[in-house]
């Protein structure tokens, strides 16, 4: 990869995250909608979720997000869940309706969502990916690698992205930032760490303020709040350089934070079907 290249994009970005979205006047509607992607039914022990020990004893409420962010007539789905409940003993933590079903109640098709992004490969954000065969999928490259090395990583399940593994669709692993409109409006954030190419969320609503969604840079409140690094991320030094920034930019841009697995963030934007704009 040409370094001049590289830089250039770094420096569109950075000028998209310093800028408003386009004046009120001719933005797109832009709008965030929660999904419900599956439930846990009992408290969770999260001390694996600490390197150093720190969360002995602690159990949280966590859940599964996904969310939907309409620009005019394009949207972003960003992550896919866990896979829906089926068969005759679903999974515990399935949620009770898949995404199709539930773009369904606003009045929406898989064939209207022209990206599908996702934060990292494991297989409670990627588990409905495959719904979207018609979107873009945006990825961090270093998952893209991982999902397309020939071994196998057992954190990462190559299946569900088959469809653009075999080049049945378009993919654009993502080296760092990407403004997804264009307009600075929407912005998918490289915050690697819990995965080699793990990405969070900027959304710039016009009401509601500037929305950061963590993907899974943080896993719960205690988690985010002492830089709580989980025993199983991929790098230590990078989910900590992550978390800085991420939290640099939640100040500058005065943001909400969600924290997706957090229970607790859930009445951060609107219940569903309604939506923050
Ligand atoms: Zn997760």
């Amino acid at each position: 990869m040409r370094l001049r290249e590289l830089n250039l994009g770094a420096a569109v970005i950075a000028a998209a995250l310093a800028v408003a979205p386009a004046s009120a006047e001719n933005a797109p509607d832009l709008s965030l909608t929660r999904f419900d992607c599956g439930k846990t039914t009992t408290l969770t022990d999260v001390s694996r979720f600490s390197d150093v020990v720190a969360f002995k004893g602690l159990n949280v409420q966590l859940t599964f997000s996904c969310y939907l962010v309409k620009h005019g007539n394009d949207y972003l789905v960003w992550d896919t869940g866990n896979p829906a409940a089926s068969g005759a003993t679903p999974a515990p933590t399935a949620p009770k309706s898949s995404l199709v079903e539930q773009l369904a109640q606003l009045h929406l098709k898989p064939e209207q969502i022209t990206f599908v992004g996702v934060s990292h490969y494991h297989g409670d954000h990627v588990g409905q990916v495959a719904s979207f065969p018609g979107a873009t999928l945006l990825i961090g490259k270093g998952d893209w690698d991982v999902l397309t090395q020939a071994t196998p990583n057992p954190a990462a399940n190559p299946a569900n992205f088959a469809h653009w593994i075999s080049g049945g669709g378009k993919v654009e692993p993502l080296i760092g930032d990407k403004d997804v409109f264009g307009d600075g409006s929407v912005i998918v954030l490289n915050t690697p760490g819990h995965t080699p190419g793990h990405h969070s969320l900027l959304v710039k609503l016009k009401d509601k303020g500037n929305v950061l969604i963590t993907g899974d840079l943080a896993h719960f409140h205690e988690n985010y709040d002492t830089n709580g690094v989980p025993t199983f991320n991929t790098s230590r030094a990078e989910t900590l350089a992550s978390l800085d920034r991420f939290k640099q930019l939640a100040t500058n841009l005065n943001a909400t934070v969600i924290i997706q697995h957090d229970a607790r963030d859930i009445d951060k934007l609107p219940v569903f079907p309604a939506s923050a704009k």
